[in-house]
């Protein structure tokens, strides 16, 4: 995802130091600063801890990339992979060809998610599920006769993912620059984000009418015959973790509905437990056409994502698949055996062990803690929803000036958790949260004791 803070450095001189430097190209890094501070090697974990190289303990409150929900020593699903290797450690689902994990998963998701939906497709990564997607929606406009119809609108801020496609999507300059994106098709509309974007005096709800109202204009500028589909996070996660204002998600689906353009839910970040409930699109009263998972499906403990598609999409591409011989679309490793059992095994802790409803608990002394940061001086805006969070560094509370540069805050002020023993992550000047769903209350209190203290100490270094 989006920017993240440089690793502080394992001990000089290391070995495994030095090799990582001259040999691993490390995905959204700082080659030339990786060079100098080489990496942060974490070396094993337990519950909601990671411990690295040296010996030193942290708390995840990321989630690693805001995914390993049943922490990092989940004995159930060393058990159940193990189990699966043994029994068939791969097999493909080509041409009709199947495994029982990946059936059991696919009829296990189509019983949770909350919304009507036909079948799911197997990919292992967010970014292939979100791919999968844009193809959903072309090969569906062309099944049904209107080829035209083919534009995605996503927002600005919103993350879809790295391949070129998703990347394309994904609203962040960052994914865009000097790779030549986004390509032809994918455009974007305005960040839902009500603190940063509204006017002055804009009431929340007059402000999500206006965001509908510009997506709107955005598609009759386009032309809504040429407008195929819409792609959100019901909380922007990588984009500064945008909760959406009040009214946002009705109005706009008013709109999609109004030009026939498809609906789909990006629950990379959300789904599984992350807001609440077991999807965010029962959280915001979303009716999606198609939903994307990945992260929290396996826990992270395997790369699995899941693309659900509705029925009126699968009979378009049941006629045009059997007309043309074949779905020309698919992973070696779509519906992997090991993968599918590790997040069939994931989906029935969740259910067994009530994650859900342990989250429902602890999320509102995750929600207040959060909002406490707000009598540091610096902090602008906290906001979040269920165990998702974020507080925005700014330079002047009232004004909501920026800090300069753009971005060194959030990196000191990550770099100082670091000190206190909790890993979080700095999207620009916002310092984000997403522990893992089974932290206790206990575990919350002391995170934001630890963030306290490494506030308290960055507000002072500033004098
Ligand atoms: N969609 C969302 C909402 C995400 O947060 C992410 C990853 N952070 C992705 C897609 C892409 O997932 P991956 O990194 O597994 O490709």
């Amino acid at each position: 995802d989006a920017t993240i803070a440089p690793a502080a450095p394992s001990a000089k001189g290391n070995s495994s130091a030095s090799r990582d430097i001259a040999s691993y190209l490390h995905p959204y890094t700082n080659f030339a600063a990786h060079e100098k501070t080489g990496p942060h090697i974490i070396s094993k974990g337990h519950g909601i801890y990671v411990t690295d190289d040296n010996g030193r303990d942290f708390i995840e409150g990321m989630a690693g990339l805001w995914c390993a929900s049943l922490g990092f020593g989940e004995r159930r699903l060393v058990e159940a992979a193990t189990k699966q290797l043994e029994t068939l450690p791969y097999y493909h689902t080509f041409a009709s060809r199947s495994t029982n994990p990946a059936i059991d998963l696919a009829e296990k998701l189509l019983e949770l998610v909350p919304v009507p939906m036909s079948k799911v497709f197997f990919a292992n990564s967010g970014s292939e599920a979100t791919d999968s997607a844009v193809k959903m929606v072309w090969y569906y406009h062309n099944a049904i006769g209107q080829p035209e119809k083919k534009k995605i609108i996503s927002r600005k801020k919103g993350y879809h993912g790295v391949t070129v496609a998703a990347a394309s999507m994904t609203g962040l300059p960052g994914n865009h620059k000097m790779f030549d994106l986004p390509i032809d098709r994918i455009i974007h509309t305005e960040t839902p984000h009500y603190w940063r974007e509204a006017q002055p005096d804009e009431e929340e709800e007059d402000f999500a009418t206006r965001l509908a109202e510009q997506l709107e204009d955005l598609i009759q500028a386009e032309g809504p015959e040429t407008v195929g589909a819409f792609i959100a996070e019901p909380i922007m996660g990588a984009g500064g973790v945008i909760v959406p204002p009040r009214t946002y998600f009705e109005k706009v689906q008013e709109v999609l509905d109004r030009y026939n353009i498809l609906f789909i839910a990006d629950e990379v970040i959300c789904g599984f437990g992350r807001t609440g409930r077991m999807f965010a699109t029962e959280t915001f009263r979303l009716k999606p056409d198609m939903i994307t998972v990945a992260k929290q499906l396996s826990s992270a403990y395997q790369p699995i994502s899941a693309l659900f598609i509705n029925d009126k999409i699968y009979q378009a591409a049941k006629k045009a698949s059997d007309e043309i011989g074949t779905f020309g679309h698919g992973f070696t490793y779509s519906g992997h055996p090991v993968a599918a059992a590790v997040a069939l095994e994931t989906l029935r802790i969740y259910e067994e062990d009530g994650i859900v409803e342990h989250v429902r608990n602890v999320m509102s002394p995750f929600q207040k803690r959060l909002k406490d940061l707000n009598k540091f001086e610096h902090i602008g805006e906290t906001r979040g929803r269920g165990l998702i969070g974020a507080f925005e560094l700014v330079a002047d509370k009232c004004l909501k000036t920026p800090m300069q540069p753009v971005g060194a805050a959030g990196k000191a002020v990550v770099a100082k958790c670091m000190d206190y023993g909790v890993i979080l992550r700095a999207l620009g000047d916002s310092v984000a949260f997403c522990p893992p769903l089974i932290i206790t209350e206990e575990q919350v209190h002391d995170m934001f004791d630890k963030v306290e203290a490494a506030l308290a100490d960055w507000h002072e270094s500033l004098g």
